[in-house]
């Protein structure tokens, strides 16, 4: 975990901040927490039999346990140090029941303990979990209370499910936020291919050009026929620069895997199917990651046109690539054109073509050749 995400509170929902307060309660985990703040009222029933004052007060206290439990969920944006502060009312409006006799704030125990697993970084809050257990257990043990071991241990195996739910997906996150980055820098990298490529190309024909065209100008009324030759060589350096460009743009758009994956990412993206693509690929042939490039475009093509998936997951090595959907699978497994084609094209090549569908979705799979085995004594 960063510094940063161990400042924040781990249930903090950054997305939330400008909703309204119910909304944003909502979004940082009240829904999980309300129903459970009706338990917080028990001691009021257990404290009936006394004077009608210290059912106000019993009744008093456990509102302010209902405050600051329900109410963590509206200060994850604050501060460490408040929300600390916060976490430590709750505790002590919890530990100032032990005042009214049978008021077992021990029951309360799931209360601290998801409460700071969900309000404080993740080390403080186990040492927080881990006192609360042994002093509860401790009480309840001394107290020969069953329920009340019952309820501690019930507040740690809570606490350690939302405390690690939260923690798995913070890292997911995190991972997420990774391989995003490193798409970016990906594309940043073909820029500057792009870039490096056409200086290469066009730098060094620009400059003579410009060498030459100043020539010309010179000799232009000193020495006509040999200015008219400089101009003649100028026209021949464009054409053939030209004829450069050409060929660089046309290998630009040839069919490759990564760029396919590239191109799947966005469309997937903008068609509202969550992609799963791989970020490093395998290093294979041209010829190889072509036929694995048109795999991707046409089976992407048809989850985006046809399969009504949510979900697309594309996976790559050096053995071929495998396109799996989540969507309605086509009942009559029947091809049209363009998986009759990918068929075709993937057997020319001596690779394998394989395609499953259910109506639970559907998976294409695109195999390379194997290389044939290196002859015998052979020192490859
Ligand atoms: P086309 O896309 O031109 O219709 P294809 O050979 O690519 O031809 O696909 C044939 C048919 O198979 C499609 O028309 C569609 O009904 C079905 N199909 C293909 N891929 C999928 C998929 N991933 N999910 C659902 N249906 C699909
Ligand atoms: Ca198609």
């Amino acid at each position: 975990m960063t510094d940063k995400t161990a400042l924040q509170a781990p249930a903090f929902a950054p997305g939330a901040c400008d909703l309204p307060w119910y909304r944003r309660a909502l979004a940082q985990g009240a829904g999980y927490i309300l129903p459970s703040c009706v338990f917080a009222f028990i001691p009021i029933v257990y404290a009936l039999d006394a004077a009608p004052a210290v059912i106000a007060l019993v009744a008093l206290n456990c509102l302010a346990i209902v405050v600051f439990f329900a109410g963590s969920t509206l200060v994850m944006h604050w501060p460490e140090y408040a929300r600390w502060l916060w976490l430590l009312g709750l505790i002590g409006s919890i530990v100032l029941l032990a005042v009214f006799p049978d008021s077992r704030p021990i029951y309360f125990a799931p209360f601290i303990t998801c409460t700071s697993v969900t309000l404080i970084a993740w080390r403080h809050a186990l040492v927080v979990v881990i006192a609360t257990t042994l002093v509860g257990l401790g009480i309840a043990v001394l107290q020969g209370d069953l329920f009340g071991v019952v309820m501690v241990l019930m507040g740690l195996a809570l606490a350690l499910t939302v405390g690690l739910g939260i923690r798995y997906d913070a890292t997911r996150a995190a991972l997420r936020e990774a391989e995003e980055r490193t798409a970016v820098l990906a594309v940043a990298a073909e820029r500057e291919r792009i870039g490096r490529d056409l200086h290469d190309i066009l730098g060094h024909s620009l400059t003579t050009i410009a060498v030459k065209a100043d020539l010309a100008q010179r000799l232009a009324e000193r020495d006509p026929a040999a200015a008219s030759a400089q101009i003649g060589e100028i026209a021949a350096i464009a054409r053939q620069s030209l004829k450069d460009v050409r060929a660089t743009a046309a290998g630009m758009r040839e069919v490759r895997l990564a760029s396919e994956i590239a191109a799947a990412r966005s469309v997937l993206t903008a068609a509202g199917i969550e992609c799963r693509a791989p970020v490093a690929l395998p290093v294979i042939g041209d010829a190889d990651s072509e036929l694995l490039g048109y795999a991707v475009r046409e089976a992407v093509t048809n989850v985006v046109r046809h399969s009504g998936a949510t979900r697309c997951t594309i996976e790559a090595d050096a053995a071929g690539v495998t396109i799996t959907d989540d969507g309605t699978g086509f009942g009559e497994p029947h091809e049209g054109s363009g998986l009759t084609g990918l068929r075709e094209r993937a057997e020319r090549a001596g690779g394998g073509f394989t395609l499953h569908t259910t109506n639970h979705g559907t998976v294409l799979s695109v195999r390379l050749p194997v290389p044939a085995p290196a002859p015998e004594g052979s020192n490859r």
